[in-house]
Formats: C-alpha cells, structure tokens, sequence
C-alpha cells in the first residue's frame, strides 16, 4: 500500500533500520521506519524548514488512504512524520546525508539519497534496506554485509569506526547495548575505536546513557553489557563506583572473592529467574558498599562489616548522577541493598520469630523478591555448599509462610489507629498518640500480643493506666 502511495508520487521508498534487522533475526520489532528517496527529475516538495518534505507528504497520502482510525503526527522541524493505526506505527522521513561539528552529535542534515542515508546509519545490522515500491517490492539493500554480520554475530559500524563514534558518541552505548540484547561480539575494529573515543561520551547526556544501561540491563545476560563498559574503558566514566568492586587483595595468603565478578553473577542469576528492572538493578548494586566497608581483622580476615547499610545509603547518589528515577523505584532498590543480608542472619535454629517478623514487616510486599535476590546471591562455585544454602533458604521461606499465616505482618495496619487512641483517652493529637501508636506495633512485632484489634486495645489500655493517663 504505501509503496503504491509512493508509485503515484514518483517517490521511491524503503523500510529501513531496526525493523528489517529484527525481521532477519526473528525479534519482534514494533517501530517501522520507512525512509523516502525523491525519483530522478520529479519537482520538489519541500516543507516550510526548508528541508524536503517527502516523507511528510507521503506520509499524508498514506494516512488519507488508510482513512478513519488513523492518526498522523507532523514534526516539520525535523521533516518526519508519523502514521499510527492501532499497532501499525509507520515513521517516515527523507532520505538525509549528515555532517558533524565537533562539539555536539546533532549533525547538520541535508537531503541525500538512500545510499547516504544508509552510509550515516550506526552498524551494518541497522543499515539495511527493503524496497517498498511495487516494482522491486521487497528487494533487500546491504551495502555493508549487514547480513554476513549477522550471520557473524558482529557488531560493526559502515564507515571508520573512529569518524562514526567520534561524530556520535553515543553509539559506543549502542554498541554495547546491541552486543548485549543480541548477544553479539563487538568487531574487533569497532572494539578499538570504542576505546580510542570512549573520552568522547562525555558530549553525551545522562539520560541518554540511562536509556542504554537500561535496555542492557533488561537484556538476557545483562552482565555482558557491564564487561564490555569495563572492556572498553566507558565504566569509569560512568559508573566508578563499579569499578571499585574489582580485583583481590590477599594478605597472610587470605583473599576474598572479587566482588564485581560475584556481582555480575548475581545480576545474571536474577535476570534468569524475573524480568523485573529494578530488581535488576537491585542485584548490580547489592554490594556496592562492600569497597568502603572493608577492613582486615586479625582472626576473621578480611570483614565487609555493614555494607548493606554503606551501600543503601550510596543509592540516592548513584541514581541521580545516573538520572535514574529519584521515586518509588530507588526506594524499591535501596530497601533491596538494605536488607539484602538480613534473610541469611534467620537461617540459625535460634531464630526468634519476632526477628522474622520484623524482616516481613520491613520487607512488606517485596519479601518475595528479596528472597529472590538472596536465592541469587548464592554464586559459590562448591555444588553442595550452594545446595545446601539453597535449602537453608527454603527454610526461612517455610518459616515466613507460617507466621504470615497467623499473624499477617506483610501489609502491617495498626489494628489500633491513630483516631481511635485519641478518642479512647480523649487526646489531642500530639506526638503522645505516635509514641503509644508505635508502641502497639512493637508488641505486635515482638509477639507480646497478637496481631488483632482486641489484644491491642487491651494493651493500649493497659499503657495508659500505666501512665496515668485514664482512671
Ligand atoms: P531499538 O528500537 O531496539 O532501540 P533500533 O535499531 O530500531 O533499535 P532506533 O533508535 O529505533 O534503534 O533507531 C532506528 C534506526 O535509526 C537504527 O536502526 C539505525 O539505523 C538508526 N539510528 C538510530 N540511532 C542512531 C545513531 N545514533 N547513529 C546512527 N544511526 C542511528
Ligand atoms: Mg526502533
């Protein structure tokens, strides 16, 4: 249909980008960009920025042709358009040619053929082509091998890898992205310009760098993506704090385990069992205080006493440098990283059930996934010690079970609020009621009375008596 559009406009026009590479690799792909070339001798159609306004037109004639239910955005400033019908999303433009100015990576663009538009594209895999017009309908064009690449598993870029990033650097991140949502190799070419520009991603913002380190974490083996930034040189830049989890210190001939590795494990171990970003990021970052907790003790070696408490703490820093989101979602992570060695200190027999009552009440709807964390926090390479870990465990989740059963701590409400305390014993508000408020709930957590409106106003009662607050 939109190839016969572009027959009567003597346009030529083309599927272009992602869409043909995921078509080739069997990934879904929702965005179709299609670009559009202006035939030999046909008059031109510009748009008021002076650049060519094919795409937009064609676009137009698509969308009248497609008729009701059809949605059409118009960004003339950047001569594109798009066409939405349900979950049809077309994105046209002009084919453009692009040259580059040293301090930014918006490129001036002007009109140009398909070739330079597919000579201005990232990678190989990303420069393919498909004809849309009835003519050649489906004729593929991969000037670079974009198809042997694939074949290859290789990321690569078209032209001088050098000139490719240095003019947009942020295509490192997208090459390292694409290596880890693919699960490609990097060419070795590419590798090393990456390291020869990586000073470059500084012209890059951060929410643009966010946007890679997230879809490199959602990927299948998100640790791949972590070892090429250390690889190529781009982790200090971005994240030093990662950094500093690497390598082994051994003194008297005792080490201790190196903890960006464990942490890639860890990342990995997650990503297999739950698609969840955040409990993801959770996994990366779970050990991030351990470099600022060490410290070397006589008899027990090397300690990392309180990291999750360093690292906790070292969230709300991390995450606004790295222009993650500063709600809900960091508190989500930093209760992870909090909490995170709080299940192995319930494996003991001598476990009271108020210390699991606690975890439940802290953890609340999340204990689930922090018992999924602690399950992949398990990367000992000693098969029976990670069995019996496993089992311990299995244990503590057995324990939680049962006194969720009774006492129903995960969503805790005070069974006495705040409103009644203050009519019970005829209170203003004042931090008094606050005091006794808590006060309930500590007994409840500390099994001095069960969780139930009754026993708690018995036990309020009782305080205040105690206090003199009632006769
Ligand atoms: P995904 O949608 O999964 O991120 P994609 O390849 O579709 O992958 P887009 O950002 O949607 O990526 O871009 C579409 C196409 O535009 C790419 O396939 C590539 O050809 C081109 N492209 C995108 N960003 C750049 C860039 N920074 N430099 C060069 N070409 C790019
Ligand atoms: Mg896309």
């Amino acid at each position: 249909m939109v190839g016969r559009e572009a027959d009567a406009m003597h346009l030529e026009c083309y599927v272009i980008g992602g869409w043909v590479r995921d078509l080739f690799l069997h990934r879904e792909s929702k965005d179709i960009d299609i670009v559009v070339v202006r035939n030999e001798g046909v008059k031109e159609l510009r748009s008021e920025g002076g650049r060519s306004g094919i795409g937009i037109a064609l676009a137009e004639n698509v969308a009248n042709r497609l008729g009701k239910g059809t949605h059409l955005s118009v960004f003339k400033t950047y001569g594109t358009a798009q066409v939405k019908r349900g979950e049809l999303e077309l994105e046209f433009v002009g084919a453009r040619r692009e040259s580059y100015q040293h301090d930014s990576r918006n490129p001036i663009v002007e009109d140009g053929t398909l070739q330079e538009d597919q000579n201005r594209r990232d990678f190989t895999i990303n420069a393919l082509a498909i004809c849309l017009n009835e003519a050649r309908y489906g004729e593929l064009l991969d000037p670079f091998d974009g198809i042997g690449d694939m074949t290859r598993c290789i990321i690569r870029t078209p032209l001088d890898p050098d000139i490719t990033f240095s003019d947009d650097p942020l295509r490192m991140m997208r090459a390292i992205r694409f290596a880890t949502q693919l699960g490609f190799n990097l060419d070795g070419e590419t590798f090393d310009a990456i390291v020869r520009n990586k000073e470059r991603l500084n012209i890059i913002t951060r929410e643009r760098i966010a946007d890679e380190l997230n879809k490199i974490m959602l990927s299948r083996r998100p640790s791949e993506g972590w070892i090429l930034l250390d690889k190529t040189g781009l982790l200090p830049l971005i994240f030093p704090e990662l950094v500093a989890l690497k390598g082994v210190e051994v003194k008297e001939g005792r080490g201790h385990k190196d903890v960006f590795y464990h942490t890639l494990k860890v990342l990995d171990n997650v990503a297999e069992s739950s698609d969840k970003l955040w409990l993801r990021w959770a996994a990366l970052l779970h050990d991030i205080g351990k470099p600022r907790s060490k410290a070397w003790d006589e008899h027990a070696g090397w300690t990392f006493r309180n990291h999750n408490y360093i690292g906790a703490k070292m969230i709300p820093g991390i995450f606004k440098r790295l222009k993650l989101p500063l709600n809900d979602k960091m508190e989500y992570v930093r209760k992870m990283v909090d909490l995170h060695m709080r299940p192995i200190n319930l494996i003991e027999d001598t476990v009271t059930d108020s210390a699991v009552r606690r975890l439940l009440f802290e953890a609340g709807d999340d204990i689930e996934d922090l018992m999924l964390l602690c399950d992949a926090d398990i990367t000992s390479r000693n098969e029976e010690k990670k069995a019996r870990f496993h089992q311990n465990y299995q244990l503590v989740r057995q324990k939680m079970v049962e006194l969720e059963e009774r006492d129903r701590i995960r969503n805790f409400q005070p069974p006495v609020g705040g409103d009644e305390i203050m009519e019970l014993l005829h209170l203003e508000p004042c931090s008094l009621v606050g005091e006794l408020k808590s006060a309930i709930k500590e007994a409840i957590l500390e099994g001095i009375i069960p969780n139930e409106h009754d026993a708690a106003k018995e036990f309020l009662m009782q305080m205040a008596k105690e206090k003199g607050l009632k006769d």
